[in-house]
């Protein structure tokens, strides 16, 4: 059984997966930076881990947008 890792950037720990299924949910960042920025023709990943996004997000002037799925369908 293939054991991969994937950690949290914030804090650090390690997230444990699966067959690469992870065995918790994290948020994955992906950007890429385009030519007005100073970071242009990179890409930025993260993952930060549930605790890490709720004292993140916690902090926003204005909160995270939520939309719920049964909403959405
Ligand atoms: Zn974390």
């Amino acid at each position: 059984m293939a054991v991969k890792r994937v950690f949290c950037n914030v804090c650090g720990r390690a997230i444990e997966v699966r067959n690469g299924i992870m065995r918790e949910d994290v948020f994955e960042a992906e950007k890429e930076w385009g030519y007005f920025s100073n970071k242009d023709t990179e890409i930025h990943k993260f993952n930060i881990c549930e605790a890490c996004y709720e004292e993140i997000t916690s902090q926003f002037k204005i909160p995270v947008k939520v939309i719920k799925k049964t909403e959405v369908m």
